[in-house]
């Protein structure tokens, strides 16, 4: 392998450059990882950005498209896509509990007329 930094040719396996003892493991393996991270997505949502945000959930299905958008989105940042993904859990929940809610309605509802019948 090469050193990144002198570009000397090392042994497969080397800890250590041979020519400028650089550390081969961290340099030739961490490094490519930390250029494919985008420090801006770690970066802070701002105030703007949130607002914005809002904003476009208040619009019925295209906030809902939005969610998905900015949840799964490689160019959002992190703080943002994970209140997407919790948002859109949140969302799956009430859903549920709401046709939940309904169904045991409808069961309250045919039980009685049921019972009703009868009398
Ligand atoms: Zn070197």
């Amino acid at each position: 392998m090469y050193c990144t930094k002198c570009g000397v040719n090392n042994p497969v396996g080397a800890t250590y450059c041979t020519g400028c003892r650089n550390l081969l493991g961290a340099d030739g393996l961490v490094q490519p990882l930390q250029g494919q991270q985008n420090p801006i997505l770690e970066e802070p949502v701002s105030v703007k950005e949130w607002l914005l945000l809002f904003l476009l959930l208040l619009i019925p299905i295209a906030g809902l498209v939005m969610l998905f958008v900015w949840g799964f989105g490689k160019e959002e940042k992190r703080s943002k896509a994970n209140y997407c993904k919790a948002y859109l859990i949140y969302l799956a929940i009430t859903t549920a509990l709401v046709i939940m809610l309904y169904v045991a309605m409808f069961v309250f509802v045919f039980a009685l007329a049921g019972s009703a019948q009868h009398w």
